[in-house]
């Protein structure tokens, strides 16, 4: 039988923790919780937790210095579990690396939702073919085409550029500067208009309908999220 998945969580408000230990033990998965910054170091130098889920106001800290140190040892998926006016902070938590973020209050079961995709992304991230699909619309790397329902798009190499961008980070939050440092380059950081009108003649071309996105999803302020093909339905 499977060992069950470790899951490290990071969190002061005990009243959080206790409900999603039990939430997520009944889940099937096996829980640490830390309370503080010094046993959340503790514990990560102890423990190999598949997962992390961190709060970012912590006694003794700020838990954006964990990612920072997780990152320089770990790939592990860090899911960030942050109060909505703090915005700023989980840009910056993206920035430093964390996979994702949930502003509270959350659903459990959209929690565990993205801890499933997190896991998936994780194991897939060595991708075994030049293949990428999501839901009818199937990417080939090597030879370059795009197609939807079979039907091969007329995609700009930047357009194809960002689609593949976001398809080989699939339900994953991306900030609008990693958007453009990663597909434009380092020195676009702050052309978000750049970003924008990509992102709409994009959206004309893969979505059934551009002013309704079901692919690429905006997270308000922050960047956007590539919906595939998950169990939850993304809010726009
Ligand atoms: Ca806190």
């Amino acid at each position: 039988m499977k060992t069950k998945d470790l899951i490290l969580i990071i969190e002061d408000d005990e009243a959080i923790s206790r409900m999603l230990s039990l939430f997520l033990d009944q889940q099937g998965y096996k829980i640490i919780v830390a309370g503080d910054m010094k046993s959340a170091i503790r514990e990560l130098q102890t423990q190999s937790p598949e997962i992390v889920l961190l709060d970012l106001g912590l006694p003794g800290g700020d838990g954006k210095t964990l990612i920072k140190s997780i990152r320089t040892q770990r790939s592990t998926p860090i899911i960030v579990l942050s109060a909505r006016h703090e915005e700023k902070e989980i840009i910056a938590s993206l920035e430093l690396g964390a996979d994702d973020y949930m502003t509270k209050p959350f659903s459990t079961y959209e929690l565990l939702a993205r801890i499933r995709s997190a896991q998936r992304r994780f194991m897939g991230l060595q991708p075994s073919s030049n293949i990428l699909q999501c839901h009818e619309l199937v990417m080939d790397t090597a030879q370059h085409t795009v197609a939807k329902n079979g039907e091969f798009l007329k995609l700009t190499p930047t357009e194809f550029g960002l689609l593949k961008y976001f398809m080989l980070h699939q339900n994953q939050v991306l900030t609008h500067i990693r958007l453009l440092k990663e597909v434009w380059g380092v020195g676009y950081q702050q052309e978000m208009q750049y970003l924008r009108t990509y992102i709409n003649s994009l959206r004309k071309k893969i979505e059934h309908d551009s002013t309704r996105p079901a692919y690429i999803l905006t997270e308000l302020g922050v960047g956007y999220r590539f919906g595939c093909g998950d169990d939850f339905d993304s809010k726009e």
